[in-house]
């Protein structure tokens, strides 16, 4: 589209929901793009599929045991492959225009602060980047020249009602939640919610860690901590609307009191595309906006009382230093321990509200340094929560699907 060679990109988490996604829309645009690299977990099959689709030249999977099988899957095509952590990395350190982070969860972390090293640009999916490590992480895309395009769709449509104005004009940014399927519900009804009730999202449909995460509002607090850095906004300037609907993802409001708001049907191809192009524009398939037909839009304020893991977030984000990083590893394993039926639906906040006391109280909350101190966190918080809910100690590779 106007460029005069295709866009070179790389795809973290290509077999994903945000991955397969991607995949829908550089498929029907195979002349503009062409694909370095795909990375995946550990399903080599959709691995393969993704890679012969978009004709990578390397396809890496995390789960180090998967090399042979993924010769195999991709033999005769020419594309080469790799296995394990360190292929992963790899793959997002591959030259390219464009590397797209959908790996869920802080498993992102490594390859995507790799690609940012390099001075890649780089489509943040992935939220837990930066609510991991994310003052570090800002610095070190600062350093090397590497911008970062918000591909989550509350972000990225501030990103596109921003315009480049100035930031002292910025009196506010809201992002808007659906409220999830709890919405409506009553407190002891959420406390019992079961992992079907909560994986049925009813605007999006997503991977099941965000999904269990939208549920409870946790999803809306990990995208403030995300606002925070990606536009260097404080905290008190920062407001979450719930509006079920989902049709406008975020607003900026400015000094003279005007207010840009981002809208579309909700779809992440928009948003997606509007990071693959930027800054040109695909023409993508999604059902257009027809405000019209849709009749109303409605606006109400968050429940802190129903969805406490709101208030922790904004708390993590009040507290600053490494809080957050212990929030986002301690909600990452309590989440799969709800969904392995090891905590209720209310286990979820309670653990997370727990391991933040303890590690403000030990020092193990101390604001990382670097990526690495962020990860070191990380990893002890993990190990303590994984203990704490009775849960088999980590493989090594972190992976959820
Ligand atoms: P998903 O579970 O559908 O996909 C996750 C991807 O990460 C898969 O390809 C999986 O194989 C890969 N993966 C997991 N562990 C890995 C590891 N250790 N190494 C390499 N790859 C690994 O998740 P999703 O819904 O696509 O979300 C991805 C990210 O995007 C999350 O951070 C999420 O918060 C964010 N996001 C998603 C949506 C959405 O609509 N799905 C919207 C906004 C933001
Ligand atoms: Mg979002």
């Amino acid at each position: 589209a106007g460029r005069s060679r295709p866009r070179r990109i790389v795809l973290l988490g290509a077999t994903g929901s945000i991955g397969r996604s991607t995949v829908d829309l550089l498929e029907r645009d195979p002349r503009g793009f062409e694909v370095a690299a795909v990375a995946g977990g550990r399903d080599v099959e959709a691995l393969a599929r993704v890679a012969r689709a978009v004709r990578a030249e390397f396809a890496a999977i995390a789960d180090p045991d998967a090399l042979g099988a993924l010769k195999q899957a991709l033999s005769g095509s020419g594309i080469e492959v790799g296995a394990g952590p360190a292929a992963v990395v790899e793959a997002a350190e591959r030259e390219a225009d464009l590397v797209v982070s959908a790996i869920v969860g802080a498993a992102g972390v490594v390859p995507t602060h790799a690609a940012l090293r390099l001075g890649r640009d780089v489509a943040l999916a992935n939220k837990e980047c930066l609510v991991c490590a994310g003052a570090p992480f800002m610095r070190e895309a600062e350093k090397a020249g590497a911008r970062l395009l918000p591909m989550d769709s509350e972000h990225n449509a501030i990103f596109q009602a921003l315009g480049g104005a100035d930031p002292a004009t910025i009196e506010r940014m809201t992002l808007t939640a659906s409220g999830g399927p709890f919405r409506t519900w009553t407190r002891t009804a959420i406390a019992e919610a079961t992992p079907e009730q909560a994986l049925a999202h009813p605007n999006w449909a997503m991977g099941p860690k965000i999904t269990i995460d939208c549920a409870g509002m946790m999803n809306k607090g990990l995208e403030l901590i995300e606002a925070h850095h990606l536009f260097g906004v404080p905290a008190a300037r920062l407001d979450v609307v719930v509006h079920p609907q989902s049709i406008v993802h975020g607003l900026v409001s400015f000094s003279d009191g005007s207010v840009t708001a981002g809208l579309a049907v909700p779809d992440m191809r928009v948003p997606i595309a509007h990071c693959l192009a930027f800054p040109d524009r695909l023409t993508t398939p999604a059902r257009r906006l027809d405000l019209a037909a849709i009749g109303q839009l409605t606006f109400e304020r968050p429940d802190f009382e129903r969805f406490p893991a709101l208030r922790l977030a904004l708390d993590a984000l009040g507290e600053g230093g490494g809080l957050p990083t212990v929030l986002n590893a301690a909600n990452e394993i309590a989440v799969e321990g709800f969904l392995s039926r090891r905590i209720g639906f209310e286990g979820i906040h309670r653990h997370v509200a727990a391991a933040c006391e303890a590690a403000l109280k030990d020092g193990t909350a101390r604001e990382p340094g670097s990526v690495e101190e962020a990860l070191d966190i990380d990893h002890i918080v993990r190990e303590r929560s994984r203990a704490a809910l009775a849960m088999p100690a980590a493989s090594g590779m972190l992976t959820l699907t």
